[in-house]
């Protein structure tokens, strides 16, 4: 099961160290989140052998198992929909939260996490092109949900996170991943607030986004293969 995830994540890196270089940035700028979802804990634990700090899991029950068995220095994120009754487990288990798709999720955490003295980091997510299957705050929802949240004190807003529409091609995600960032920098400049994390690309584009600013790229099937959903 966790053969070869050493090489593979190996290649990744070597591949994100070339695409920082191509954007003049440096190797160090842009971080890979190893998404572990549907992959046992042996496979995580093959991963972080090979240096890989921080993992993505976008199931709290799921996710809730593994780090049982995974103590030590991971570092979790959660990346997919969450529930408001899940936030308090997300909240014990994970540092960062990269889904924020609403101001009333945005303002749970905030509560549930002065309750526990927590102190997530998160990023808001966006839907850039208005799928309806898709969660995310529209980019005319951004400015004021992001003017309320930069204010909170429990929960850090960091920055953006999107999942732009599926493509074959990793060039036709590139506009999606400018738009990002240019609604990160308008956000910045217009709002006074520091945003700069960007969580953008997957397994099939994660070069382009790092050309386009990427500093988290969210990467799973190249690194721990093909998933199988039940
Ligand atoms: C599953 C998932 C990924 C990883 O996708 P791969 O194509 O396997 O790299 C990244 N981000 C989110 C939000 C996901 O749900």
């Amino acid at each position: 099961m966790s053969s070869g995830i050493a090489e593979r994540l190996g290649r990744i890196r070597h591949r994100m160290e070339r695409a920082a270089e191509r954007s003049g940035r440096g190797p160090a700028d842009a971080g890979l989140v190893a998404v572990s979802k549907t992959f046992p804990a042996d496979a995580v634990a093959a991963a972080f052998d090979a240096g890989q700090l921080d993992f993505g899991e976008s199931r709290q029950q799921e996710a809730a198992a593994k780090i049982a068995v995974l103590r030590g220095e991971l570092r979790w994120h959660f990346i997919g929909k969450l529930q408001r009754n899940k936030v308090r487990k997300v909240l014990e288990d994970f540092r960062w939260i990269h889904s924020v798709d609403s101001l009333r999720l945005a303002e749970t955490l905030e509560r549930t996490a002065g309750e526990m003295g927590a102190n997530p980091e998160i990023l808001l997510e966006v839907n850039l092109a208005g799928e309806t299957s898709k969660g995310g705050l529209s980019p005319d929802e951004l400015r004021d949900v992001t003017k309320t949240v930069g204010g909170f004190s429990n929960v850090s807003l960091r920055g953006l996170m999107a999942i732009p529409p599926a493509v074959e091609d990793p060039e036709q995600s590139r506009p999606w991943f400018r738009r990002l960032r240019e609604l990160r920098d308008e956000l910045q400049s217009d709002l006074g607030v520091a945003l700069p994390q960007l969580s953008m690309g997957m397994s099939n584009d994660f070069e382009v986004a790092i050309e386009e600013g990427a500093t988290m790229v969210r990467v799973g099937s190249a690194i721990f293969g093909g998933r199988e959903y039940a």
